[in-house]
């Protein structure tokens, strides 16, 4: 993709944080054992009292700028299934033979090619392979705006729970939990009475809120969980801010949704076990399939959140 990091906000925070990237890469480790304060990432003081409409706007974008709200346009409709990995290729190979700017280009593909050639350009496009992507996160209904929507509508974004990223973290190497004994832990860990009462090894976490200002003035609110033993950080969901509610309540909307989410997955990780049913008690996906079958299964330790941050400030 270009190097001016054009491809727009839709994909910004995937180039900058690797977060749409390999599975491998939304968890990054954040310093040696111990070291985590210094690193830890915090909102930007009256980030999310700033008016960032005005510069979200591009109706009225001309050049490279219109050429990036046509390419964000279509990743959007790709993302959510309404338009094919083919008609993403043709639209922009018309598109940048008809003179588009910006990183449309980078997606453009011959339409007499073979269809399967289609998806492999976009994955190599956009450094993603869009269908492991899809099939593996965890998918959650958010009330908000998007820019081609009139009104208020529900999108379905794609999320990392923390108890899955956590459970993959422990199955890979299952002696993380025994540094349980070696670390320093404040009085409040060893008082909760789920570490007073529980035969199996809790494991501390940490979630942190921060407030990304992206490209375009617009910003990002991300939500990252900490595995304490290891200080592993997982980014779990990233809120635009030009996408959150705006019926007024202040984008509280769409923040709840992802709240109701943490506080799903964070309550089944206190009781040990695989989550028995989805978060907002509706049927499972279809994506959900592997999830379905795990339900109610214990996973041999607990996990309690023992600090957060930047969360005061969106309450
Ligand atoms: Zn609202």
């Amino acid at each position: 993709m270009g190097k001016r990091g054009r491809t727009g906000k839709f994909f910004s925070a995937a180039k900058q944080r690797s977060w749409e990237s390999r599975q491998s890469s939304y968890e990054e480790r954040i310093g040696a054992k111990g070291s985590g304060t210094e690193n830890v990432y915090t909102p930007r003081d009256g980030f999310w009292d700033e008016d960032f409409t005005e510069g979200e706007d591009s109706t009225f974008a001309n050049g490279v700028e219109a050429g990036d709200a046509l390419l964000n346009y279509l990743l959007s409709l790709h993302v959510s299934g309404k338009l094919s990995a083919k008609s993403l290729c043709v639209v922009s190979w018309y598109a940048s033979r008809a003179g588009s700017l910006g990183d449309v280009k980078n997606f453009a593909f011959r339409p007499s090619a073979p269809t399967g050639h289609f998806q492999r350009h976009v994955d190599s496009a956009l450094g993603v392979n869009m269908k492991h992507e899809m099939s593996w996160r965890y998918r959650v209904d958010i009330p908000g705006h998007h820019k081609h929507d009139v009104s208020r509508t529900v999108h379905e974004s794609l999320v990392t729970l923390p108890h899955e990223a956590l459970h993959k973290e422990i199955s890979a190497d299952p002696s993380i939990l025994s540094r349980i004994d070696s670390m320093e832990l404040p009085p409040l860990y060893w008082q909760h009475e789920l570490v007073k009462k529980s035969s199996e090894v809790v494991v501390p976490l940490a979630i942190y809120l921060d407030g990304v200002p992206t490209q375009n003035r617009d910003g990002a609110l991300e939500f990252w969980v900490y595995n304490l033993l290891t200080y592993k950080r997982v980014l779990c969901a990233v809120l635009r801010k030009s996408h959150l509610c705006k019926c007024g309540c202040g984008g509280w909307d769409s923040i709840h949704a992802i709240w109701c989410m943490l506080r799903w997955s964070l309550t089944s990780m206190l009781h040990g076990v695989v989550p028995s049913e989805r978060h907002d008690s509706a049927d499972w996906k279809p994506s959900d399939e592997g999830r379905s079958i795990l339900a109610g299964a214990a996973v041999g330790y607990n996990a309690i959140v023992l600090q957060t941050k930047g969360v005061d400030g969106i309450r």
